[in-house]
This record gives structure tokens, sequence and C-alpha cells, in this order.
């Protein structure tokens, strides 16, 4: 018998190591909630994500089979599992956060002494990192090597009859948290996958910088997929397969709206591949600057940040959806990354510790990776990269309705006072909406003052 370890792979579908156990022999199904890796991501994703435990028991117990729940350190529950089952291999996935690597590991070394051994699988990713060069220097070059390495379509889920039914009651509760959270699971994902493949691909990079758009259809402008993916409750060879194969069932301006959906997940593969090979991706500026840049410490611009309170609508927009919704849609998750990195100065550190704390969809390598792109220490760095927030404004949400939306306090104020808000008098601001924030950085000096920051570190003045 096997042992199949669930980590952040929750679901029996297209699941790379589950395949291979089940192949191999009979299979019991394990989730162990580790409280020390699970403190490191936010409450709101705890919850998400043991929501998705939850629906994964419930498709074993459908099959006649149920997953068993542990809660502790892997290196001391596997083996204990080991024993009383006398398992000959404990199959997983392989996963490239610092801390899960580690404890794979540690099972590995508690493992030695016992007659069982450990087989991990390239699940996560299309691409196995191993294969590709360690370094890039831009998503091109990365993309022009991903692309030519053959891809493979999903794995079936395991036969029923491979699957061991141990069944001991024991559960995770899902805490409260303070928004409302998504249906979890692989069926939630699978729904929301089917609606976007039959209601959007087709327009997929028409609408996926349109914001009125993300708050008229929020799950079909973009697919707002990522918290399945990032917990593993839908397969990346089902998403890349099937959307790359819808677009190349189609031509000209159709085809192009599709083909920009399995490309996406390119730049995903290219955190993964910055994470595997530099693990400290989430503490070290992926490129050192020459000379040491000094970072801002203002704890009030921090706050007005955080808050969705810096006077800059389409900033305090994104803030504002992060906060009450656990997710951001990628054109302010860039412009709010900009705005602190670049406009306030704030080390992107911080503000990727932020997101990690508010996200549902908060993914190490992607996180991490695109906050120090946005930050200009990342790879494409050839240039110091700003975010105008008011031009952004004006070209991705110019009747102001994803600010509206989220910035109600603006819903009188008309959209061109709203997209030129950051550079009107106060005067004037005060009287349109003397209850909105004023702008805590002037638009100019702002930028300036990152340029002339950034250059000095980069050794360019
Ligand atoms: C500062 C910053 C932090 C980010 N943090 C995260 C994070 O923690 N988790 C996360 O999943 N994404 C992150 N992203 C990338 C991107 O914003 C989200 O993947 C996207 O907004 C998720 O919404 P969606 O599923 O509707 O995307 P869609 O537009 O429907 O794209 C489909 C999928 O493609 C992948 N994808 C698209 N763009 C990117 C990208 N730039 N980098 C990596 N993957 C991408 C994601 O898996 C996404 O779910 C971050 C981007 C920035 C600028």
């Amino acid at each position: 018998m096997n042992i199949f370890w669930h980590r952040r792979d929750l679901r029996t579908v297209d699941n790379a190591g589950l395949s291979a156990a089940s192949r191999d022999g009979s299979v019991l199904p394990i989730y162990i909630y580790d409280p020390d890796l699970f403190k490191k991501i936010g409450a709101r994703q705890q919850a998400f994500w043991l929501a998705g435990v939850q629906a994964l028991k419930t498709i074993y117990q459908e099959r006649d089979s149920d997953l068993l729940v542990r809660i502790g350190s892997p290196a001391d529950i596997i083996p204990e599992l080991v024993d009383e089952y006398d398992i000959e291999t404990v199959y997983c996935n392989s996963h490239y956060r610092p801390g899960r690597r580690t404890r794979r590991q540690h099972v590995e070394r508690e493992l030695a002494a016992s007659d069982a051994s450990l087989d991990a699988r390239t699940d996560h990713v299309l691409v196995d990192p191993g294969r590709l060069d360690s370094s890039y220097t831009s998503h091109s070059q990365f993309h022009r090597d991903w692309e030519t390495v053959p891809k493979r379509g999903p794995y079936d889920a395991p036969d029923a009859d491979r699957l061991i039914g141990i069944s001991d009651g024991k559960t995770i509760a899902v805490p409260d948290v303070d928004i409302s959270l998504p249906p979890a699971g692989p069926e939630a994902a699978a729904k929301r996958f089917d609606r976007f493949c039959n209601q959007a691909l087709f327009q997929y990079n028409d609408m996926r910088d349109d914001l009125p758009a993300a708050v008229e259809n929020p799950t079909t402008s973009v697919s707002r997929l990522s918290p399945y993916i990032s917990g593993g409750m839908i397969g990346i060879r089902s998403l890349w397969n099937r959307t790359q194969n819808l677009a190349d069932s189609v031509s000209g301006r159709e085809r192009r709206n599709a083909e920009k959906f399995p490309y996406e997940l390119s730049w995903r593969e290219q955190n993964y591949h910055l994470l595997y090979y530099n693990p400290d991706l989430a503490v070290e500026n992926y490129n050192e600057f020459p000379n040491q840049m000094q970072w801002r410490e203002d704890e009030d611009d921090f706050n007005a940040w955080t808050a969705g309170e810096t006077g800059y609508p389409l900033v305090d927009a994104g803030m504002r959806q992060l906060n009450q919704e656990g997710y951001i849609h990628n054109r302010p998750r860039q412009v709010v990354a900009s705005f602190l990195s670049k406009h306030l100065l704030i080390d992107w550190r911080r503000g990727a510790r932020y997101f990690t704390k508010q996200l549902i969809d908060h993914d190490y390598a992607s996180n991490y990776g695109n906050w120090q792109w946005i930050a200009s220490t990342g790879t494409d760095s050839v240039d110091v990269r700003i975010f105008d927030p008011v031009s952004q404004m004006a070209k991705y949400d110019d009747g102001a309705a994803f600010v509206r939306h989220y910035v109600p306090e603006l819903s009188d104020v008309p959209t061109e006072e709203i997209i030129e808000w950051p550079t009107l008098n106060h005067g004037k601001r005060n009287r349109l909406c003397p209850e909105y924030a004023e702008p805590i950085v002037d638009r100019n000096n702002g930028y300036e003052r990152a340029q002339q920051r950034f250059e000095r570190a980069l050794g360019k003045r």
C-alpha cells in the first residue's frame, strides 16, 4: 500500500503524484495540517484552503474512500502512518516554497530508517524548472525556452478501487474570517473554469485590462481562478491543455484572445522557475543594486496605502478591493505595488507581506516574483519601471466605474475630476468631496523622487 500526501494540491483529477501512487498500488490519501507552515499565510487563505480540504474529503467519501486528516509535523506523522499501515512508498508532489522543501527533506530523513521511500513528482508547473537554464534576464527569453519543452495533458483521477478508505472522523473546522469566501474545492474550480471557457476565453485578451468589465462580470472578464490554482484545486495541465486546444480550434481575433490565457500561465511558470533557483526570492533582491537602496520608513504613508486612503483613486480602489475580497485585479495590483515601492519608496517586502496577509490567491512564487518585477529588483529590470496612477486610471477606468464601485464617496464626483484628483488644487478637492483623502504624495515629485533614488541605487547618478 502507498500513501499519497496531499499538500497544496487539493484535488484528485490531474494530480501527478496521486496518479503515480495509484498506478503503483492501492493508495491511502492523507492531508496533514501543519500549524507552523499554515501560520505563514493569511487567515483568509487558511480558511479557503481548509474548506478545500473538506471538499476533497467529500470527493473521496463519494468514492467509498476517505481523506485521513492529521494535525502536526509531517516528519512525525508520516513515519507513524508508514508503520501503522505497512506503507511501501509515500508519494507527493514537488513544491518549491523553502518551508515546504525543508519539510519534504525532513520526511525523507525520517523515512530513511524504514523500508519506505518518498517519491515526489512534478505537478505544480508545466515545465520542471530543472529542465531549463538557471537564469533568464527577461520573460521573453524565458518564454522562448519554456515554449519548446513538450507539455503533457492532464492526468486522470485514480480508479476508485485503488483508493483505501480509512475513516476516523477527524477533520479540521474551517475558521470564520472577515470576508465571505468563494466556494472552495475542485468542483467549484471546475465550474468556474467551464464558465470562463464557455463565455469569456475568446475575448480574454480584449477584456483582461477592462476594469469596468471587472466590476460587471468579475469572473468572466478575467478568470479569477487564481485562488483555486494557488490551493491546487485545479491542475495546471487541465488549464493549459484545454485553453490551448480551444485557441487552436479558432483563428484570427478569437485565437489571439484565447492564446493569451495559456501565455499568461507562462508568467506563473517563470515565477516558479525564479523561486526554484532563488529560494530567498521573498527576502532578497533578485538583482542586487550596486549602491544601497534607501527605502523610506513612513508608517503614516504605509497605513494610508493599506487602508486605501492615499488620495489616488485607482490605488485606493485596488487596495479596498484587496481588503474587501481577498483578491485584486491584475491591473490595479500592478498600480498599487508600483505606488508603494516607487511613489512612496517603501520597501517592496512590506507590501508583499501585506498582500500575503490579505489575499486568498497568495502564491509564494507569484507574489514575491511579481513584487520584485514591479519594484525593479527582479527580472526584466532594464529600467526604473514606474506606473503613473493617474494615466493608468485614464487608460483603464476612463468612466471611473471601478473606482466608484470601491470608493463610493467619489460616486457623485464627475469622472474627469476623479481621474485628475491628485492634480486638482486643494480648494477644488474640498468643494467636490471633502470626505475623500487628499493625495499623500505629489504626483510629479513622487515620480521624480523615485526616479532619482533608484538611479542612484543603480549607480546611474
Ligand atoms: C504585485 C503583484 C503580486 C501578485 N501576487 C500574486 C499572487 O500572490 N498569486 C497569484 O496567483 N498571482 C499573483 N499576481 C499575478 C496576477 O495579478 C494574478 O495571477 C491575477 O490577477 C489573478 O487573477 P485571475 O486568476 O483572474 O487572472 P487571469 O487573468 O484569469 O489569469 C489566469 C492565470 O494566469 C496566471 N497569471 C496571470 N498573470 C500572472 C502573473 N503576472 N504572474 C503570475 N501568474 C499570472 C495566474 O495563475 C492566473 O490565475 C501578482 C501580481 C502582482 C503585480
